[in-house]
């Protein structure tokens, strides 16, 4: 086992200073012990927590190395010494028979070695350190729940709280579908389940969506927007903790269960892995991810092993949890005030951080969009080194409510772009104000407009820099006109020069003039002659995508291509015409039909026209309709097939070929090494998964094996 964390994960900032943070122990401990407190009261009462996880864990830390140092300061009432929470008002209480406990915690492979070796010491004074074996499970991001049936029948549901007094969330959890309202089998007279009730990631993005919507709603009535829900944790706690009951059940909420707490009426297994079996048989779910190790070695290659693969689970998770599993053994370890000795939690690497936000500026894209956007001191998060990130708009920041000089946390979850969350208000300088868009085009100093009802502010200026250089940049993109050797820089270059203004100037570059530039030999230029030539003939849809007409992306370039055939026919199509494409709505209808009506774009797309694009779009398709209006997914490496040439034979049979799973997905079909993600998805919605052969008679028939 190495020594040291796979993670390159460095320490959060520190707390703010107490007063007398050095000179004084008892104070500091004092000090660490308050903040602590109103994190945990941010956190499991309003589930809505105020800094990261991974300051909060350094707090705790702080706390206990003092109280190591100092035991005299120790007191039954430090988080320390309890599980940390509190059952709120809102839903009765609920005393639990089993207490509920909180996990110590290894945040890398050292802490972990020596939780085995504390172990392993005591299980040699007791004469069973020869037989120990671990069951390691995934540590679900979610909200601890008790569940009790009796005969069978779910007849409680309580959230931790404290660890002996919970809430009574019963009719919440009735709720959720994975939570099987009565057990299969011969059941127990009792059962008392614990387990991690979370917010799916598909769930998550759903209520974001459908947050964003209505906050696009609140903006159009002039109303404010919401702030989006941060994470898939808080938003999951927050779900469960509602009011009414149907708020709680329209939010996708799911369910693992991993211990067992009272059993009346069977004997209690002898391991922990034989309570899981038997969770498993009375018909709840238990994680399949779960692995039974027979040494510290193992469990440290699993605990690596999810590291990596976090993000290929369609939930979160922060760690692993290694339980030994002899139940004797276990007991014979016995609990602190606050965890199990006979588990540890072993922390992943945090995705949320706090960072500094130096500034926020502005950036004029392709379209003239002006966005916000944050300039952070670089902080390692989620994997990667984050220093900026999107801030969308300006009601954003304003819900946001972030201000150069916060200290800000930053999210970073695996691809996901990363977000800034929300400032540390404790944290917040005094003489801070609110910061305030600018009036302004930071590039071409033009007043920009913000249109009534809209979110976003534009820079209307044809002239303007930068959204020039953002045009030229993007028609040059891998997406467009894929003109290899003509990136940021060299089109930054090459309009200081004077000789690129805009897109149609791509095609009449002074090739010369570009030789005699310093870097410039003779193979870069004539490699550039022919990228451009090349870009010539690239099919139609990447031209349109290429010209930078706000909301036409590339698949409603793709469907103007096929459907109108000409980029004579588009340019002269009416509003009517262009919205009745499949797959084209008014909005996007509304900005081709308005683009190409002005006399500027005009001018353009004949210069474009002059200098030989391809302006035909591609022979209608003459094969049989199969799959028409229906949606198929490839996955992993097909023989037969490239990913493109399958999606392409999908849609020349009238299908979408989307790249995800959803419950409008008619079949997926998998190749050698499929996602993960996409097959278990497609399982827990019932869609189809076809090999090869079939997807071959679906794509001649139409119809899917029975
Ligand atoms: P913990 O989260 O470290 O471990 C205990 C919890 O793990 C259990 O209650 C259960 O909910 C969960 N769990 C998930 N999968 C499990 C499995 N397979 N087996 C057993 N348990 C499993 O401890 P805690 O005391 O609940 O919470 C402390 C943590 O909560 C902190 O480390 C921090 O991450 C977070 N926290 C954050 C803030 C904040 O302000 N950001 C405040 C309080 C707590």
């Amino acid at each position: 086992m190495p020594r040291s964390n796979p993670s390159p994960a460095k320490p959060a900032p520190p707390a703010p200073a107490s007063p007398d943070a050095e000179l004084d122990p008892a104070g500091r401990v004092e000090y660490l012990r308050d903040r602590i407190r109103a994190h945990d009261r941010s956190y499991y009462e309003l589930d809505a927590p105020t800094i990261p996880d991974a300051d909060y864990d350094q707090l705790v830390r702080e706390l206990r190395s003092l109280e190591s140092a100092h035991p005299d300061l120790i007191t039954p009432d430090s988080p320390t010494q309890r599980v940390s929470g509190a059952a709120s008002s809102q839903f009765a209480p609920v005393q639990h028979r089993v207490r509920m406990m909180s996990l110590d915690n290894a945040m890398d492979a050292d802490e972990l070695r020596a939780w085995g070796e504390r172990t392993g010491r005591r299980l040699a004074e007791l004469g069973r350190a020869d037989d120990v074996r671990y069951v390691c499970e995934l540590k679900i991001d979610g909200l601890a729940v008790s569940l009790r049936y009796e005969s069978g029948a779910l007849v409680l549901a309580a959230t931790r709280g404290d660890g002996r007094t919970g809430e009574d969330v019963t009719e919440n959890v009735r709720g959720i579908d994975a939570v099987p309202a009565e057990l299969v089998g011969p059941v127990p007279e009792v059962i008392e389940v614990r387990g991690e009730i979370y917010l799916p990631i598909a769930s998550f993005h759903r209520l974001r969506e459908r947050t964003e919507a209505e906050n696009q709603e609140a903006v159009a009535a002039g109303r404010r927007p919401r702030p989006l829900p941060a994470n898939p944790r808080n938003a999951g706690a927050g779900s469960l903790r509602q009011k009414d009951p149907a708020v709680t059940a329209s939010r996708g909420l799911s369910f693992w269960s991993y211990q067992l707490g009272e059993l009346v009426g069977v004997d209690a297994p002898p391991t922990h892995s034989g309570a899981l079996d038997l969770l498993g048989a009375l018909g709840l779910p238990v994680n399949p991810a779960t692995r039974s190790c027979a040494s510290l070695d193992e469990v440290y290659e699993f605990c690596a092993h999810w590291v990596e693969h976090r993000h290929e689970l369609d939930y979160e998770i922060d760690g692993v949890v290694v339980k030994i599993d002899d139940l004797d053994v276990q007991q014979a370890l016995g609990v602190t005030s606050k965890a199990p000795r006979w588990a540890i939690a072993y922390k992943l690497p945090p995705e949320e951080r706090t960072t500094r936000l130096l500034d926020i500026q502005v950036s004029i894209g392709r379209t003239g969009k002006a966005t916000p956007f944050a300039v952070m001191e670089p902080v390692f998060v989620g994997g990667s080194t984050v220093a900026m990130a999107t801030l969308h708009n300006e009601d954003q920041v304003g819900v946001k409510d972030v201000r150069p000089g916060d200290t800000v946390v930053v999210r970073k979850a695996g691809d996901v772009i990363p977000e800034v969350v929300g400032p540390v208000l404790e944290f917040r300088p005094d003489d801070s104000v609110p910061w305030v868009f600018p009036a302004d085009c930071p590039s071409c100093g033009e007043p920009l407009v913000r249109a009534e009802g809209e979110a976003q502010h534009l820079c209307v200026n044809e002239a303007c820099p930068q959204k020039r250089w953002a045009a030229v940049c993007h028609f040059a993109s891998r997406g467009a006109m894929d003109i290899e050797g003509l990136g940021e820089t060299q089109v930054q270059t090459f309009m200081d020069l004077g000789l690129i203004a805009d897109v149609a100037d791509v095609f009449t570059l002074d090739l010369e003039r570009i030789g005699e530039l310093r870097g410039y030999g003779e193979t870069s230029v004539e490699n550039l002659r022919a990228a451009v030539d090349a870009a010539r003939s690239r099919p139609l849809a990447r031209l349109l995508f290429g010209l930078n007409i706000s909301h036409l992306g590339q698949a409603g370039a793709e469907v103007l291509a096929t459907s109108l055939g000409s980029l004579d026919a588009i340019a002269s199509a009416s509003l009517e015409d262009l919205g009745a494409v499949d797959g084209v709505g008014p909005v996007i209808a509304g900005s081709v039909h308005e683009w190409f009506a002005d006399p500027g774009n005009r001018a353009l797309v004949d210069r474009l026209v002059a200098a030989g694009v391809n302006t035909q779009g591609p022979e209608r398709s003459v094969l049989p309709q199969t799959l028409a209006g229906r949606s198929v997914v490839v996955s992993g490496t097909l023989q037969g097939y490239s990913r493109e040439q399958a999606e392409a034979a999908v849609k020349a049979r009238g299908g979408k070929s989307p790249g995800s799973v959803s419950k409008r997905t008619s079949a997926l079909v998998v190749g050698a090494d499929p996602g993960a993600s996409k097959v278990t998805k497609a399982t827990e919605l019932g869609v189809p998964v076809l090999d090869e052969a079939a997807f071959e008679r679906l794509l001649e028939t139409g119809e899917l094996p029975s």
